[in-house]
């Protein structure tokens, strides 16, 4: 049986926000400074892209990427399947907002977690 899957939540960062990230990251995360400089940098080198949500399910996810934290360009919010990175995603599945690599969207198909507390939705047709 496959299992699950989760969500993540990217967005990308606007130009001169760099002290405002990586004060949303000892915030939100609860990391030390050097942490989120690397998240910082690995982000500048990712063409702006930072992960704002990992392990997610349906629900978190879909609400991190709709209030996007201040230092993220405008509707710059992405959801993907956990495994994936926005840039790595060649598909996406406009009714669920879900971008995604492979043959199927999983909400549509798979097996999701629903709410971070770990409802499961198993879709009709899909076991
Ligand atoms: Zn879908």
């Amino acid at each position: 049986m496959e299992s699950a899957t989760y969500f993540g939540g990217w967005c990308r960062m606007r130009e001169g926000t760099r002290a405002g990230f990586v004060k949303w990251m000892m915030k939100s995360r609860q990391v030390p400074v050097a942490e989120a400089l690397d998240v910082l940098r690995w982000g500048e080198k990712s063409d702006g892209w930072v992960q704002i949500g990992e392990q997610c399910g349906w629900v978190e996810a879909s609400e991190t990427v709709k209030n996007l934290p201040e230092f993220a360009a405008p509707n710059s919010g992405v959801m993907t399947m956990l495994e994936f990175t926005p840039w790595n995603c060649d598909k996406r599945c406009e009714v669920h907002g879900v971008s995604y690599l492979g043959a199927r969207c999983p909400v549509c198909f798979v097996r999701y977690v629903v709410s971070s507390v770990g409802v499961f939705h198993v879709p009709r047709g899909a076991t």
